[in-house]
């Protein structure tokens, strides 16, 4: 594979697909219509090919003919056996993972937890280009604690601003939580400079691995994370609206309390004793009945990423994103399209954003006349989601050349500019 120049051609594209030696695992997953690009595997992975069947067995075999006592042989500790797989792929411990909730609302937990646990601290810091939802939440938690001083630390919208966030950490700082791979730019932070300098002021740091689950290595043990949360249904594969994950290093499990204190979090829930007796472990960190079925269809996903094993998905990426934006130099960029993802290749993950004053129009023209699937991040960018899994070379030169005819040939011109409500 040529490393710095590429001839941008189809056949090019035909040759290191055939060179690939990821490239059978395509067919582990449900192609329905193979002339359809795919580019938004970051924001709902594909079905796995084996799920269907893992899912009907579940819903038949276990749910149908063993009932209730389907929770004695293997639904308790689905949670925690799904939550080990991908421990294992994101560098934690066993015991350390588990898989319940959604992301929003297992950041609350933990941000929750930690804000508590540092008392009087004041301090959570995070950064603007961390996904919306992590910031509702976090303004959310500060009306329970009105002393809380948030602070959203700008960026110039492409790379986190790591160094301010360095200097920001005191004494006073409860929490740094931040994206480690941002959903909009695809910036990726140095995770262990950051865990470091928190670690040194005693203040707690919880990661979103959402968009870094499955596509962007992580070792949470080796960089001294203590807390992270993330999805299963982008990179991994689990399922729209699939079940969390929460990872809380060992050490730490049992001075954090747990802000949602459910009976699944109680030391014997089905004694049905009164009064909330906290158990310890990872289970502390679980609330409610676990989604046995969507918890299933997340094994399913995750298996196909640990099999592969991450280092292999992440040089995949890295390739592809690399000839990405060669393609972006030579035909797009000449179009008006910016690139709004950093140019290093360590300090990016698995999809690129390109900015363009039409970006809006020309993502519904190549979803509705040109078959390809992206998606659109306001204010202009059209983002590319790389899934290494199942994304081709191929499919990433026809779509730079189905991007170009939308402009070159004005296809966006039959859109309203006013973005509505739909799921883009
Ligand atoms: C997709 C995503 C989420 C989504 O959270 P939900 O609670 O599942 O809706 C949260 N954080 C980040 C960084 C994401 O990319």
């Amino acid at each position: 594979m040529p490393d710095t120049e590429y001839h941008l051609t189809r056949s090019e594209a035909v040759e290191l697909d055939s060179a690939d030696a990821l490239s059978v695992l395509r067919s582990r997953f449900v192609v329905d219509d193979p002339g359809l690009i795919y580019l938004d595997g970051n924001s709902l992975g594909r079905l796995p090919v084996e799920t269907p069947t893992r899912l009907e067995n579940l819903v038949r075999h276990e749910w149908g003919a063993q009932l209730i006592r389907g929770w004695n042989s293997g639904w308790m500790d689905l949670p925690f056996v799904a939550g080990d797989l991908i421990g294992g792929i994101i560098g934690a411990r066993n015991g350390e993972v588990v898989v319940a909730d959604s992301t929003s609302v297992n950041l609350f937990k933990l941000a929750a937890a930690a804000v508590q646990l540092g008392q009087p601290r004041r301090k959570i810091i995070t950064d603007n280009l961390n996904f919306p939802s992590d910031l509702y939440v976090l303004q959310g938690l500060r009306k329970f604690y009105p002393a809380l001083e948030f602070i959203v630390v700008p960026s110039d919208g492409v790379h986190g601003p790591a160094d301010a966030i360095v200097d920001l950490i005191d004494d006073d700082t409860a929490l740094v939580t931040l994206s480690h791979t941002a959903f909009k730019s695809g910036y990726v932070y140095d995770i262990e400079a950051i865990n470091q300098v928190a670690r040194r002021h005693g203040a707690l740091t919880l990661w979103d691995l959402s968009h870094s689950v499955g596509s962007v290595p992580v070792n949470l043990a080796a960089s001294g994370a203590d807390l992270a949360v993330g999805c299963t249904y982008k990179y991994l594969n689990g399922g729209p609206g699939a079940p969390a994950f929460l990872f809380v290093r060992e050490a730490l499990q049992a001075r954090l309390q747990n802000p949602i204190s459910g009976w699944m979090s109680q030391q014997r829930p089905f004694d049905f004793a009164l009064d909330y007796d906290p158990t310890g472990g990872i289970r502390r960190f679980l609330t409610g009945t676990p989604s046995v079925l969507a918890i299933a269809a997340v094994v399913a996903g995750v298996e196909v990423v640990a099999e592969v094993g991450i280092e292999a998905i992440r040089k995949k990426s890295v390739a592809q994103i690399a000839y990405l934006e060669a393609l972006w130099r030579a035909r797009l960029q000449p179009l008006g399209f910016s690139f709004n993802t950093p140019f290093v290749p360590q300090r990016r993950g698995s999809h690129v954003s390109l900015g363009h004053p039409e970006g809006y129009r020309i993502d519904l023209a190549l979803i509705n006349d040109m078959g390809v699937l992206p998606d659109f991040r306001s204010p202009d960018n059209l983002r590319l989601g790389i899934a290494p899994l199942y994304t081709r070379f191929e499919e990433i030169f026809s779509a730079v050349e189905r991007i170009e005819r939308v402009v070159n040939e004005r296809i966006y011109e039959r859109y309203p500019t006013d973005s509505g409500d739909s799921v883009t």
